[in-house]
């Protein structure tokens, strides 16, 4: 028999006491003092990174659970950590100050919205009733011809997600491929007669003519996006441009014949370049492969805009010269009626971000504001199929939520109906969080398009104050801070300071090369939370020396030490 070390094993001291782990069980009775259960193999303080505030002894869960001494101590020690880190949360798109308590309600009743939202199902503790609502409202937003109806093709038809836009990405390229591969769409198949349950989900067939490649698309998307966008292509069988580029046509790269296929679209100041899409586009589009193009509203790091008027018309164009703009899908059956009509490019709006405020801040420039706005990204351009937004990000909801539309004419088959729930399956999961469809509906309702209005043309201003004051520290500081902000974006970028300060404003990091050098950049993020006073303590503290460890020192250092002297912290921080 080996002896196990006092560190791993039954003897690991575990919880709030440091127990022994074998003595932490209640007083049940257990057969032979054995529970069935499986000792540590090892000290979990030790495996795991901790949290400095919160040890992770205080939070363990030992069979027995907590008391209520023990229990009262870890919530505290976790909801003031909780609690700091969201006073000064400014590095990421991220709404952190919320005002959802009068919901509380709810937490003790179970909402789920599985199934179609506009199908009422034998699943009645829902709130699919709210979701409408929610979702009637950013049709409007949004553009869109409202409310859905189901035989009106036009007419919008979305739902909201149980994930965020990463959800929304998925779901997209989900319909999208289905889409330009020839799948079923839902509006043909109550015309076309097909028995539903057999051949629904196959694929079209080709005729003669058709390029052996009609039915195989090819994606599209810039190198700022998201790596949601990354992880659906995979996960969804999709070739890249650069996949199929670089396998069947290595020397044929027709940004420079003879150089390796960039594995992204490039792009400048974090918008896609329109002028490197539209020769890649060609390249496929004139050899008859469907064209998926995703496209950034709000981008994650540099929180850019793709011009997305600028690429559905210039990649509407290509697919006309190459009769991908409309063309005939023909099904199983092969008779020469048997076909439908359908774009053979898909255009998908990743507006994780920008769907939430582009709107307003578009309303705040017609009533004179601002000076500027992003461009147009909705319905209004017939070429846009899909759009996704992150319900926890602009508007701020305690947890991951969002929006997912597109047109009902373009609806995809599900793969099997759904009998058990009442209600068609056309939905990424399975049960669905109808918690989130309350949220929504409780921030619109007591929001108007005044008050949004104003907070997006707020946070607009903030995000150039931001920029203003972080060149004035680079100057001050005499070092290149690399300070930038692209057009009309709520970010500022710059080099990153050190670990403290990063850790203190929850600052996210992005290395890239630039300018012939390896730099990591961080960002500061303007959203409806973030004050002045917030910007202004994060300059003071990057005034202080040794703020950015890696940058040398600059003629600027010294006076930065007198600054300190007086240190003015801002504590009111809270907007109300
Ligand atoms: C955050 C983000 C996503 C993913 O959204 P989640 O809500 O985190 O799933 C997708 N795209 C962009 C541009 C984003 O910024």
């Amino acid at each position: 028999m080996s002896t196990t070390p006092a560190s791993s094993g039954p003897d690991v001291p575990f919880g709030p006491e440091d127990t022994p782990w074998q003595k932490t069980f209640s007083g049940l009775r257990v057969v032979d003092g054995v529970p069935a259960v499986t000792p540590p193999s090892g000290d979990p303080r030790d495996t795991y990174m901790d949290i400095p505030e919160v040890p992770f002894a205080k939070v363990q869960i030992p069979p027995a659970g907590l008391n209520g001494q023990q229990y009262a101590e870890a919530e505290g020690l976790f909801r003031r950590y909780v609690d700091a880190q969201t006073r000064n949360f400014a590095g990421y798109q991220v709404t952190s100050d919320l005002d959802f308590q009068r919901l509380s309600h709810y937490l003790d009743r179970h909402l789920n919205n599985v199934g179609d939202p506009y199908e009422s199902s034998s699943y009645t503790l829902n709130s699919k009733l709210l979701e409408r609502a929610v979702l009637d409202y950013f049709a409007s937003l949004w553009n869109a011809k409202w409310p859905h109806d189901g035989n009106d093709p036009e007419t919008y038809w979305g739902y909201v997600l149980t994930m965020g836009s990463s959800e929304g990405n998925l779901y997209g390229l989900w319909n999208a491929r289905d889409h330009l591969s020839g799948k079923l769409l839902l509006r043909e198949r109550e015309h076309t007669g097909h028995d539903p349950a057999s051949v629904v989900y196959t694929q079209a067939l080709r005729r003669e003519g058709q390029s052996p490649h009609a039915y195989e698309p090819v994606a599209f998307f810039s190198q700022d996006t998201h790596y949601s966008l990354t992880k659906a292509v995979r996960v969804l069988g999709i070739n890249t441009f650069h996949h199929i580029g670089s396998t069947r046509y290595p020397d044929e790269n027709p940004l420079g014949p003879g150089t390796p296929w960039p594995t992204e679209v490039p792009s400048r100041d974090g918008a896609i370049d329109v002028g490197r899409l539209a020769p890649l586009v060609r390249f496929f589009a004139s050899k008859g492969y469907p064209i998926l193009v995703s496209l950034n509203y709000g981008s994650t790091f540099k929180g850019a805009y793709d011009d997305v008027p600028t690429v559905a018309r210039t990649v509407r164009e290509i697919c006309t010269e190459y009769g991908l703009d409309r063309r005939r899908v023909y099904h199983d059956r092969g008779t020469d009626s048997d076909f439908d009509e359908r774009s053979g490019f898909w255009i998908h709006i990743d507006a994780a971000l920008g769907a939430g405020y582009a709107p307003y801040l578009h309303m705040a420039r017609d009533a004179g504001m601002v000076d500027e706005a992003p461009p147009v990204f909705d319905f209004r351009l017939p070429e846009v199929h899909s759009l996704t937004m992150s319900g926890h990000k602009w508007m701020g909801t305690p947890w991951a939520c969002g929006i997912y539309m597109t047109r009902t004419g373009l609806q995809m088959t599900p793969p099997k109906s759904s009998e058990y729930i009442g209600a068609t399956d056309t939905t990424f999961a399975g049960s669905r969080n109808g918690f989130s469809s309350l949220l929504l509906w409780d921030y619109l309702s007591r929001h108007s398009y005044d008050d949004l209005v104003r907070l997006a043309a707020e946070c607009h201003q903030l995000a150039g104050y931001a920029h203003d004051r972080l060149l004035a520290l680079q100057d001050k500081l005499g070092v290149d801070l690399w300070v930038a902000r692209s057009p009309q974006a709520l970010t500022v970028r710059f080099r990153r300071p050190g670990a403290e300060i990063v850790r203190k404003y929850s600052l996210s990091c992005e290395t890239v090369h630039e300018d012939g050098e390896r730099r990591t950049y961080v960002h500061l993020y303007a959203v409806p939370h973030l004050r002045r006073e917030l910007v202004d303590e994060l300059v003071r503290d990057m005034r202080q020396p040794g703020a950015f460890p890696d940058a040398g020192t600059g003629p600027g250092w010294a006076g930065a030490v007198d600054s300190l002297a007086a240190p003015s912290r801002t504590e009111a921080v809270a907007r109300h």
